[in-house]
């Protein structure tokens, strides 16, 4: 089975200090020549610009933001322009992860702005859904991770769709070591490709919750998981090397 291009995205959260920054650079650079697959990293908003200079001389590494906002320009205070990071030349962003539905209380309605805002600059979405623990236990996933795609994705235009990636990450899975077994990711992914009108064979839809360089494999054997968004493990450059060399590895 021939594999859509497999990505491994970092999500590196409000983590990393400069130092930590050039030692992960460091690190990941030593295996340049066996990356395959592609490897994203989406850090602090504040580090974007260094990141994509250190990306720019290493050449093998992407960079996306973890948010944007809702509003095209204007007094925002503190907020991160759609149009300001397709100015600087970043590949993506992160919309709707599970951290801004909860904490900051993002809406389908409110993350269907920010998708459609980021697409219209060019930049590709990695769109976030996932179902908690007890919507999990009452039988409620297909139905929350329906609603997410069909509010969230609403009116994105034919011609932006290939702008649009997919995460699946069950609530209950982020940030606890306790991943989805594979079958249960399989079934979700499968799942959210019949819910995709435009493009849905080539969308790229990821896995997300509690990847490790131990789990990777039996995920990636999946027809449907196209690579993973991944917090702890890859801020460590050792595992995130061992992440994409199994995406690598994936693609062959
Ligand atoms: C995430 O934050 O998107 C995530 C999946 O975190 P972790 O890999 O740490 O579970």
């Amino acid at each position: 089975m021939k594999k859509r291009a497999v990505h491994m995205v970092g999500n590196w959260k409000m983590n990393q200090t400069l130092e930590e920054i050039s030692h992960f650079f460091i690190e990941m650079s030593k295996m340049k020549m066996e990356l395959k697959c592609k490897a994203w990293i989406a850090p602090q908003a504040i580090h974007i610009s260094i990141l994509k200079e250190i990306a720019f001389t290493t050449g093998s590494i992407q960079i996306g933001a973890q948010n944007c906002s809702e509003h095209e320009a204007g007094a925002f205070t503190g907020e991160i322009s759609a149009l300001g990071l397709a100015d600087l030349g970043v590949e993506f962003v992160i919309v709707g992860h599970s951290e801004r539905r909860t904490l900051y209380g993002e809406s389908n309605e409110l993350l269907n702005k920010k998708v459609l805002l980021a697409m219209k600059h060019g930049l590709k979405v990695i769109y976030c859904v996932g179902e908690s623990l007890a919507e999990r236990e009452s039988n409620q996933t297909f139905n929350i991770i329906e609603t997410q795609l069909s509010v969230g994705l609403k009116n994105i235009p034919v011609e932006l769709a290939h702008l649009l990636m997919i995460a699946y990450e069950p609530v209950w899975a982020i940030g606890t070591g306790k991943s989805a077994t594979a079958a249960e990711a399989e079934e979700a992914h499968a799942f959210i490709r019949s819910k995709l009108t435009t493009n849905a064979e080539q969308t790229i839809i990821l896995y997300g919750g509690s990847v490790k360089p131990d789990n990777i494999d039996s995920l990636l054997c999946n027809e449907n998981i196209d690579g993973a968004l991944i917090g702890g493990a890859s801020l460590k450059a050792q595992d995130f090397r061992a992440l994409c060399s199994s995406g690598s590895t994936a693609m062959m």
